[in-house]
């Protein structure tokens, strides 16, 4: 071969490699986890921008904090506790694995595991806020026993056995909605479409919850066109159901309206509508949250669990739809539902 081609060829081998290099160079810049490649002497030869940002750095220059402890030439895992320094910024848990590398160098991997923490986390907290949920109410029920077994008096009796009854019901409530709650959700829930009538349903809703509208002497109205969408029944029953049952809860003279109806061939509107005090500014933003509740004693005392929108905003987004709010002081609450009219539909 003569020296032209042979500069050619190793140019065009040089070409070659890098362009590898590059697409390998892309593809890691892709992982979330970092990764940083240094040589036989522990120099730097690459590092993702992953690798940088996890370790808290502009740019990865050394691996030396990571390297402490590490043999060259084996495979070894471990968690690295960030404590500020350049191995991981405080606060943060990382897991490093190091590895050889065929061309004699090492391979660090960094995988942040702080998304996980938190996780844990919020099961722990969701865990303690439900554990002191029931804990509540049983030990009310405990202590009015231990009274009633002692008790005398069948007036006093009769009031401890009706105190007791109301926590249990509010027992019941609340594993019912913990029940709701983790099915709304599970991540392998799959809603079971059917065609829907909304006059029918609006009415049986309004039906089921006309007694406690009564016994507030709420009007309680539902209208609906005679429209059928294609939705799952039982979550769409359990939305209206709790926002009605909210409404008529909060409300303490006028009336409560559910409404329905279809909006230019494209979606369902939900409207469900109060008279009561509205919903004050600063609580707002938390409504939704699991276990919140406005008035923690007045929820306590009318059944709330403090899981009913909550559950309400889970499912609205696991049916594809949207739920909105206005409230104010004089004109009272309205939440509206808008979803699709089926179900492989989204808004
Ligand atoms: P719960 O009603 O069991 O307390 P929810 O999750 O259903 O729990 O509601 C959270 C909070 O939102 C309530 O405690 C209450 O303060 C407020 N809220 C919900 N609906 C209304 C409404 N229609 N009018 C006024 N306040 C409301």
């Amino acid at each position: 071969m003569g020296l032209s081609r042979k500069l050619r060829a190793s140019r065009q081998d040089a070409e070659n490699y890098s362009r590898r290099l590059g697409r390998r160079r892309a593809a890691m810049e892709l992982i979330q986890d970092g990764v940083v490649l240094v040589d036989a002497r522990d120099q730097v030869v690459f590092a993702n921008s992953a690798a940088a940002s996890l370790m808290g750095v502009e740019e990865v220059t050394s691996v030396a904090t990571l390297a402490v402890g590490y043999n060259s030439g084996e495979t070894s895992r471990r968690i690295v506790r960030g404590a500020g320094t350049d191995s991981a910024p405080e606060g943060r848990s990382l897991e490093l694995t190091v590895a050889p590398t065929p061309e004699g160098g090492r391979m660090f991997l960094l995988h942040d595991l702080s998304a996980l923490a938190e996780v844990d986390e919020r099961r722990r907290d969701f865990v303690s806020n439900a554990s002191h949920e029931i804990q509540t109410p049983l030990a009310a029920i405990i202590g009015m026993l231990d009274l009633a077994v002692d008790s005398e008096d069948p007036e006093e009796l009769k009031h401890l056995l009706e105190r007791c009854q109301e926590n249990a019901l509010g027992l019941s409530a609340m594993t019912r909605d913990l029940l709701s709650l983790s099915r709304a959700e599970d991540p392998n829930w799959k809603p079971v479409p059917e065609e829907v009538n909304l006059q029918e349903l609006c009415n049986r809703i309004a039906s089921s919850l006309s007694d406690k509208a009564n016994s507030k002497s709420l009007t309680l109205t539902a209208s609906a066109g005679s429209h059928s969408i294609v939705v799952d029944r039982t979550s769409l029953e359990t939305i209206l159901s709790n926002l009605v049952d909210n409404a008529i809860s909060y409300t303490n003279e006028g009336k409560v309206t559910l409404r329905a109806e279809i909006v230019d061939s494209k979606y369902a509107h939900f409207t469900v509508s109060d008279t009561g005090p509205g919903i004050p500014r600063e609580i707002r933003p938390r409504i939704f949250e699991r276990f919140f509740r406005g008035d923690p004693a007045h929820g306590r005392q009318s059944g709330g669990t403090g899981l009913g929108l909550a559950i309400v905003r889970n499912l609205v987004n696991r049916l594809g739809g949207k739920i909105s709010l206005s409230t104010s002081k004089t004109t009272g609450t309205k939440f509206s539902v808008d979803l699709p009219l089926s179900p492989t539909q989204s808004l």
